[in-house]
Formats: C-alpha cells, structure tokens, sequence
C-alpha cells in the first residue's frame, strides 16, 4: 500500500551533485514505510557551486532535516549555528537538523558508520596500531577524526592533493601524519587498516593507483565506495588475501543515527537494509 503524503508528512532527504546514485533514499523509505512513520525521505540535487543558498532556503523546519554527500560536507558545515563536537572535529557535516526556530544543527554520523562498519565486517579495533586514510576530503576527515577519538595511535592521510592532506594530517595534532599519492607505499608499510576515501572510481572515474602489496598481510582494507559492492580496490586486496570491509555497511552505520535524527525513533529491526541495497546495487551496478 502506498504512503500518504500530509501536511503533518516530516521530510528529509539527501543532497549531493550528482545524487542519483544515493541508495539512501531506499533505504530510509524502507525505514519508514515498517516502522509506519507519517514521513518522507527525498534526493535533492543543489547547484554545485551555491549549496550555502540551497540550505538557507531550508532554514525553519519545513524540511526537517538533510544528510549532505559529496561534494557539500565543508559547505554543510560552514552554514550551521550549531554543530557537534564530533563534526568540528571532522570540519565537515554530513547531516544537517533544521530547527523551527532557523537553528541549523550540524552533525557527522560518518565516523560511526565507518567504525561500526570495521568492527561488524573486520572485528578491527582502531587502537591496533597506524590506519591509512586515503582521499582528505569530507569522508576522510570524518574518519580520520573518529578514529583520533577511538584511539588510532597514528593516522596517515594520503592524497593526491598534498595540501589538503597536510592539512587534514595537521587537524590530528601528534596522531597524524601526510603523505603524497606517489608515496602511498611508505604510508601503507605496517597499517593495520586502509580505508578509501576518495571519489575516484565514482560514476567511472579516475582508477586509484594503490601498491596495497605493501600491507602487512593481516591489514585491513576498507573502501567508502559501494557501486559495485566488490570495488576494483577491494578486488585487488581479496587477491592478495587481505580481510576487506565494503562501503555499505558503512552506509547502513551513517543512516541509523541519521534516521533516528530526522523521525524520533530507531529503523526498525525487521527490515535488512543491506540487503536491500545490494539488490538494488545488481540490478543497476553502473
Ligand atoms: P570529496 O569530494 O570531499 O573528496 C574527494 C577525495 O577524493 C579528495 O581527497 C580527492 O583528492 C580524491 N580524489 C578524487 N579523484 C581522485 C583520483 N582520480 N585519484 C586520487 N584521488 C582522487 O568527497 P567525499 O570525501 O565526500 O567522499 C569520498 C568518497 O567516499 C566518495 O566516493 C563517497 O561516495 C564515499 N563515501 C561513502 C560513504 C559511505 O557511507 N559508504 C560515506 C561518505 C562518503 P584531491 O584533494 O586531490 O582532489
């Protein structure tokens, strides 16, 4: 039976450029219809370049509340009067409440579903030893500062950019550490765990050029990305024999707080959101 759309209907949604390749909206829509919620979870596209005006026009509470995909975390951030610490300490938002009032609370859930999704997928503990962070952008810096507060003794932020991962390195004080893409070796040797936290691979771009041969042999390996669920990165570690976790179960780890965020009430138990995306990730796997 379909859903009836009220006046007292709570909307959320997600918003990225692109973002029809979001298996959010599936998965909280699920949610949703089994926990019989009055409510409704959309994909927005904002302008690439005004994510600021997009988010003003949200202000008041009509809209209850967004997550933000790439490429809005900073920008979610900077539109906030209120953030958590934990999206301070990420310098990015990936979730944004939009208070009657005009508030903008800004949180980010991303370090949780990343933690929860190596624990789940891996037994890791982030207290093992040094974690390789590949990419510094919104994703990596909420992973990089969740696993600073799980007790990752070092995290080496690798990027192409050598700046950007300067300067997410230079955020963890004496934990991090920065290298070069061309020096992704060095950063690799003794990791306990590797994570992917670029966007190269997204919507067929550009292939990550990794040597993740010069893992130890029982290291980790992570990859963000889900489309395909088996990532050429997480392929290639399968073959060297390395443990992997894949980016859904992160997904399914960000949404649950988010969820709870937006609609008052945990997903229900019943529904196996994994599932469910990966059956909508091999019917459409482009
Ligand atoms: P951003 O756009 O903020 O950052 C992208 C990062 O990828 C930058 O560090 C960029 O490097 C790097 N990059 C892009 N293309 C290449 C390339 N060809 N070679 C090497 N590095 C490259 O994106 P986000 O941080 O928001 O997201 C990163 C990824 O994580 C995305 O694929 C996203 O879908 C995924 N993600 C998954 C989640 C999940 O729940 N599974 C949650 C959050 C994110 P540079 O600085 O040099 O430009």
């Amino acid at each position: 039976m379909s859903r009836q759309i009220t006046g007292a209907t709570i909307v959320a949604g997600v918003a990225g450029h692109p973002v029809h390749h979001s298996l959010s909206p599936l998965i909280h829509n699920a949610w949703l219809e089994a926990a019989g919620i009055d409510g409704v979870y959309v994909p927005f596209t904002p302008p690439a370049d005004n994510f600021p005006k997009f988010a003003e026009g949200l202000r008041g509470g009509a809209v209850r509340g967004i997550n933000v995909t790439l490429p809005f975390k900073e920008q979610a951030l900077s539109v906030c009067q209120r953030a958590t610490p934990r999206a301070e300490a990420a310098e990015a938002a990936n979730l944004l409440i939009f208070e009657a009032d005009g508030t903008i609370t800004a949180d980010n859930t991303d370090g949780l579903g990343m933690l929860g999704a190596l624990s789940a997928q891996a037994g890791f503990d982030p207290k093992s030893g040094p974690v390789v962070i590949l990419g510094a952008g919104g994703a990596a810096r909420g992973a990089a500062a969740a696993l600073k507060q799980a007790g990752a003794p070092e995290v080496r932020i690798v990027n192409r950019t050598v700046a950007k991962a300067e300067f997410v390195a230079g955020a963890l004080g004496d934990v991090g550490r920065s290298f070069p893409l061309d020096k992704a070796g060095e950063a690799l040797a003794g990791a306990r765990a590797v994570i992917n936290a670029t966007s190269a691979g997204l919507m067929n771009g550009g292939r990550l050029d990794i040597p993740l041969e010069a893992t130890p042999e029982d290291a980790v390996v992570m990859d963000m990305l889900y489309r395909p669920l088996v990532t050429p990165f997480l392929a290639e570690a399968r073959r060297l024999g390395r443990r992997t976790v894949d980016g859904l179960a992160m997904l399914v780890g960000q949404a649950e707080p988010s969820f709870e965020a937006f609609y008052g009430a945990s997903p229900p138990k019943e529904v196996d959101a994994r599932a469910l995306a990966t059956a909508a990730l091999e019917a459409d796997p482009a």
